[in-house]
């Protein structure tokens, strides 16, 4: 399937089978907010949960919390997020419609990384097994021209945007050609700053309303808990604290199905470190999270880091675990070395202390944040997306399948009376009760059985258990594995560890 069309399946078919709608779709919905349907609010769960189990039950260091959205407005002047939590916007004036600047030459700048990409694809083609990437890739002129060219593009933009000279932002577009994706239009408006955060009053009378914010990020929530959970969790240093939540933001521009959200939920966690040491923590926090998303087996060439040009203003390193997504590599998840900044911010603005003591040292000192920050809807999507497949059959038809891994599969087992006689849904019926407690599990009698699994193919479900008259003779039934299409025939009684034994976070997560 071409990219492109794709993206297009990926998102008729999140709709058509439960996944995702459209927020207050009877009304047209609302610009970049999705609901999660039925099954998607399981896929959800259960993504979240496997981020939850690799982070705060596999450590014995991170504990989790869940903060309020709402939080005292002084939070996010200490934050910086009143004064910087901004992205630069551009208006094309034929077309009317609006960009972000930094995305525009970023996408010009990912151009010239494919062109260079082309050209060692090209030269291992030509050299076979004697071609040396490494020494190609730094003798090769078109490959040096291309890869000196991305780096002085984004150098200048970061520089322009530290200096707020927004005049030379667009003065880069337009020096670049860059032309409007949808028009093909250069006739830019000037480059303006944007603040994404989301205004609301706390308070019933006009008068005496407090003017807040709903949370951007969910990360200063852990911050302001910092010391409340060291002392009362009795946690020391290097510890973390992980939490998962909704952050809004007034993104620019959403035209990315649930890639890029107005209303989004993050998976966060923030770990304190000594000052000092912060680099050996945020490679280890590299290397852990990378082998998280591999863990899920959607493919390791899907991934890969970014490191950042332009830091933030609180940041001394950081990087982005990109992932292939149907519209090519965009960021998944940051992984960003915060320094003090957060916590110190708060203590000048808070007038508390914010600190550890270390008995080892016998002194106090403001720890250091290592943070990883992914957000669930489009880690949702990463698998999602990555999932969908459409498939020729050895007899020639095809089928739709979402090739979900079974960990994060909304429905673990359907359960099929092969026909609705003989007391076989009885049958089929007792096995769903008896599976209930432990898995979501789904119990299907209408259409032939060959209907029922291409149904089970769409929705992602891994298993479909049929009962048929053999089951009445021996107590078996047919196992049909989604992804081979293969039946095996399994005692009733083994049915609920042929469902563990594909579940189990051990295998999963190690
Ligand atoms: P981007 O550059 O794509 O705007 P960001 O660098 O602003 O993202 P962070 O502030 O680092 O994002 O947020 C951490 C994570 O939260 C991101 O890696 C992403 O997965 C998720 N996220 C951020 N903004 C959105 C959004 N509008 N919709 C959905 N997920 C988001």
């Amino acid at each position: 399937m071409a990219n492109e069309d794709l993206f297009k399946k990926v998102i008729s078919h999140a709709k058509e089978y439960g996944y995702i709608f459209a927020s207050s779709e009877i009304y047209d919905g609302l610009s970049a907010v999705y609901d999660y349907a039925q099954n998607g609010v399981e896929l959800k769960k259960n993504i979240r949960e496997y981020w939850w189990r690799s982070m705060v039950f596999m450590h014995q260091n991170i504990v989790g919390i869940d903060a309020a959205i709402l939080m005292h407005p002084t939070t996010w002047k200490a934050s910086g997020h009143i004064d910087a939590f901004n992205d630069p916007l551009i208006d094309n004036k034929d077309s009317k419609k609006r960009y972000r600047a930094d995305v525009l030459i970023e996408d010009y700048c990912e151009k010239l990384n494919t062109k260079a990409q082309k050209e060692i694809a090209k030269a291992k083609k030509r050299f076979g097994d004697s071609f040396n990437e490494e020494e190609f890739v730094t003798t090769n002129p078109r490959v040096l021209k291309y890869r000196a060219q991305q780096k002085n593009i984004l150098t200048r933009m970061a520089q322009s945007l530290d200096n707020e000279d927004l005049a030379d932002v667009k003065l880069l577009i337009e020096e670049l050609g860059i032309a409007d994706p949808l028009s093909g239009s250069k006739n830019w408006t000037d480059v303006k700053q944007f603040n994404l955060m989301f205004g609301t009053k706390l308070g019933a009378s006009a008068e005496s309303a407090t003017d807040l914010f709903l949370r951007p990020e969910t990360a200063q929530g852990i911050f302001v808990n910092f010391l409340n959970v060291q002392k009362t969790g009795r946690m020391k240093i290097p510890f973390g604290i992980a939490q998962t939540g909704k952050a809004f933001r007034n993104e620019i521009v959403a035209r990315q199905f649930i890639f890029r959200m107005r209303e989004f939920e993050q998976m966060e966690m923030q770990f304190f470190v000594k000052p000092g040491e912060e680099m050996k923590w945020y490679d280890y926090w590299k290397k852990t999270r990378l082998k998280w998303h591999h863990s899920l087996g959607l493919g390791e060439k899907n991934y890969r880091f970014h490191d950042h040009e332009k830091l933030a203003h609180y940041a001394n390193a950081a990087t982005d675990i990109e992932f292939n997504f149907p519209f090519g590599f965009k960021e998944l998840e940051g992984i960003h070395s915060r320094t003090d900044f957060d916590l110190k911010a708060h203590e000048q603005h808070s007038g508390k202390k914010l600190q550890f003591f270390d008995h080892e040292q016998n002194k106090n000192y403001v720890p250091y944040v290592v943070e990883t920050s992914i957000g669930l809807d489009r880690m949702f999507l990463a698998i999602f997306s990555n999932s969908l497949k459409e498939e020729v059959l050895e007899d020639g038809s095809s089928r739709v399948v979402l090739k979900l891994p079974a960990i994060v599969a909304p429905i673990k087992a359907a359960v099929f009376p092969l026909v609705k006689k003989d007391g076989l849904q009885e049958i089929a019926k007792k096995i769903v009760e008896d599976l209930q407690w432990d898995y979501n599990v789904l119990y299907d009698e209408k259409d032939a059985v060959g209907r029922r699994y291409r149904r089970q193919d769409a929705l992602g479900t891994p298993y479909c258990i049929t009962v048929d008259h053999q089951t009445k003779e021996d107590q078996t039934v047919t196992v049909r594995n989604r992804n081979t299409m293969k039946q095996e025939r399994i005692l009733i009684s083994d049915i609920p560890n042929k469902i563990r034994n594909s579940i189990a976070y051990k295998d999963w997560l190690s």
